[in-house]
């Protein structure tokens, strides 16, 4: 019996690693391509629009993308030449006589940096950055080797060192990022300069390591989905192969240098990714390996990688995420917890991890079409993601805890600088994350104030219009201009979060009810000028933990639309924000919020004001234990709670999500 057992065990795994041939790739304009170019992706249900086909309006996300456009982007590149970022590349052509400076994947930041100022030339346009971008891709050019190699900490006296330490030395990490970024500029400017340097490196890895040559593991994933980018970029398969390779048929045994068992749980990395029972270990790794393993799914259908795939976002929704989409809590090794582990001060929930995730639930998205995904990405960007950024775009967290008491300020710059340019390329890809087509019609993902213009995907013209105050209130406006008179469906997402949603078409009511957490399907015939109003609920929520997690016993959030408010000490003076309850009617949970819109506060935001009690005098008074000896005269005070991703823009504050609740 435990002979059969082994045989059917050994014919899983060898189906499992089976290759499994792609039918052929529909081909498609190099400026017709998205963010990730899933047209062509055989287990796609949902296609990609580009960037310059949606254009912002102006409202909450423009103001953001203006910001990153006009400030962020260009202080950080001066940053990255006062810390030696370029300079790095310089010293290796001659062109600039200095040490080599940084960590030793510094040349990933400003492949990130090319990525956003790349997307975000999608969007503006500006010589003057394209100038810059061509200077620091030329600079980086002239440092390849003839070779192909190109990673600035191992050229020159460290040559000897290259590619022989894959668990810490980031030299595939880096070459995912020259791959993303050089794909972006090739797919905003239809340049190959970058793309083709990117191709060489790529190409010497892969003649080098792989099956039946040396081994190599992604120490820190990220090369996977940029490969899958690679082959949907230019066709060739064996870039595919090579991720797949990556994900899944690692021969660990045969590394070059040993590994422990315990480093491939951190890096998420190295065993099969089929293998994977529950998200462990360093959060980004993980997230950059599911974005990886979603992408190969898209392309080759792996049945065993997308069962994975489903299991660990189980895991990570069900057991390990917190209320604003950020993951990865603990300290140690920034790192997945264990279950129900979402500690509310010490979150570590890199502002990276968050950007991993919506990187996820986009590809989720596109293999699915489920609104989940698309829920999950509005959550993160609002909250998880946007707290990373200050309001005026270029001032960052690299963490991004639930409670702060003061020790939170935000930074230009971090020695570890990964996390700004990530929050830049991600806002300069925003309006290719708002519509995807299929061969049904058209799919709205996200609302904010834009325009369309693109085509169905039987290439008929179409312009869209949407006009709303989102995410303040719930009312979005659709103007249709099809080129002709056609049919198609238009698939609206109605926010898992929204109480009742209605849609009229043309004034008319749609004769079925719009389900929350669903896309809404109008299929008719769309002329030019017809109108659909989407009208989306959106009273103050109070939203209760599962008991489990007991670090948020007897405590609410209070949630409006997408937004998670927190409460900050600059709008409570006197008192401390510790000492602060708020009485909950448990049959009416929401009675007395008082929602207001204030455009001169925190860059136009709602606030959201409740009476709550505060204790007389403060709870640090009063020892830990014995609690019910003590009474505790309160008194009523106005509680004020803003958006999350808003705090920490008023110098250093005391912070918290989570606010305890009295029964009335
Ligand atoms: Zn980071």
């Amino acid at each position: 019996m435990r002979k059969i057992i082994f045989i059917c065990f050994i014919f899983f795994l060898m189906s499992c690693g089976k290759k499994i041939e792609k039918t052929e790739l529909r081909p498609r304009p190099v400026n017709e391509m998205g963010l990730i170019a899933t047209y062509s992706s055989s287990f796609a249900k949902l296609h990609d629009v580009p960037i310059h086909a949606v254009e912002l309006g102006e409202g909450f996300w423009k103001t953001r993308l203006d910001f990153n456009h006009n400030r962020a982007i260009p202080s950080l590149l001066q940053l990255l030449e006062e810390h030696g970022v370029v300079d790095n590349f310089r010293r290796l052509s001659g062109r600039q006589d200095t040490a080599r400076r940084g960590y030793r994947f510094t040349d990933s930041d400003i492949y990130k940096w090319i990525e956003a100022a790349a997307l975000s030339l999608q969007s503006y346009n500006s010589p003057e950055l394209k100038a810059k971008l061509d200077g620091v891709i030329d600079d980086i050019l002239a440092a390849q080797d003839k070779d192909g190699y190109l990673n600035t900490y191992f050229m020159d006296e460290r040559a000897k060192n290259r590619l022989t330490n894959f668990r810490d030395d980031h030299e595939l990490y880096c070459l995912g990022h020259l791959i993303q970024a050089a794909i972006a500029f090739y797919r905003g400017s239809n340049e190959r300069k970058l793309l083709d340097g990117a191709v060489r490196y790529a190409d010497f890895i892969i003649e080098r390591f792989g099956p039946g040559k040396k081994q190599c593991f992604a120490g820190h994933p990220e090369i996977e989905m940029a490969m899958v980018e690679l082959y949907r970029t230019t066709g060739e398969k064996k870039y595919l192969d090579f991720a797949g390779y990556l994900l899944n048929d690692v021969d660990v045994a045969n590394l070059e240098q040993p590994v422990k068992s315990s480093d491939f749980d951190y890096a998420f990395s190295g065993r099969p990714f089929f293998s994977r029972e529950e998200l462990v270990g360093h959060a980004v790794r993980a997230m950059y390996a599911c974005c990886g393993a979603t992408d190969y799914y898209l392309e080759t259908g792996h049945p065993a990688v997308w069962n994975t795939i489903k299991k660990l976002w189980r895991d990570m929704t069900f057991y390990k995420m917190y209320i604003t989409g950020g993951v990865g809590s603990r300290y140690s090794g920034e790192a997945f917890g264990a279950k129900y582990e979402l500690p509310n001060d010490r979150a570590y929930t890199e502002t990276c991890a968050a950007i991993g995730n919506l990187m996820w639930n986009w590809r989720l998205l596109n293999a699915t079409g489920e609104a989940k995904y698309a829920d999950l990405m509005e959550k993160i960007l609002y909250n998880g993601f946007l707290s990373g950024v200050s309001l005026h775009g270029d001032f960052y967290f690299y963490r991004n805890p639930l409670e702060s008491f003061g020790d939170m300020v935000r930074q230009p710059w971090y020695d570890c600088t990964c996390c700004p340019p990530n929050v830049q390329r991600t806002l300069a890809s925003l309006p290719g994350l708002f519509y995807s087509t299929n061969s049904e019609g058209l799919w709205i993902h996200q609302y904010n104030n834009n325009e369309l213009n693109w085509k169905l995907e039987d290439g008929t013209s179409v312009f869209l219009a949407q006009t709303t105050k989102y995410p303040w209130e719930g009312t979005i406006e659709i103007e249709i201009l099809p080129k002709n008179k056609t049919e198609f469906s238009l698939f609206l997402r109605i926010p898992e979060w929204t109480s009742a949603a209605s849609i009229l078409v043309n004034g008319e009511k749609t004769p079925s009810s719009a389900v929350p957490g669903s896309y809404y399907n109008i299929r008719r015939e769309w002329k030019k000028g017809d109108k659909v109003v989407l009208d989306l609920q959106m009273p103050v929520r109070v939203v209760y933990a599962n008991p489990r997690l007991k670090e948020n016993a007897a405590s609410f959030v209070i949630q409006r639309g997408p937004v998670v408010y927190c409460i900050e000490s600059p709008d409570h003076p006197g008192i401390s924000i510790f000492d602060i309850f708020c009485p909950i009617d448990t049959q009416n949970p929401a009675t007395g919020f008082k929602p207001h819109f204030d455009q001169n506060f925190l860059g136009g935001i709602v606030s959201i004001e409740i009476e709550a009690l505060v204790t007389t005098h403060s709870l640090e008074q009063v020892p830990l234990y014995d609690f019910e000896k003590y009474f505790l005269p309160t008194r009523t005070t106005t509680m004020k709670a803003i958006p999350y991703y808003a705090w920490a823009n008023r110098g250093a504050s005391d912070m918290a999500v989570w606010i305890p609740w009295l029964v009335e």
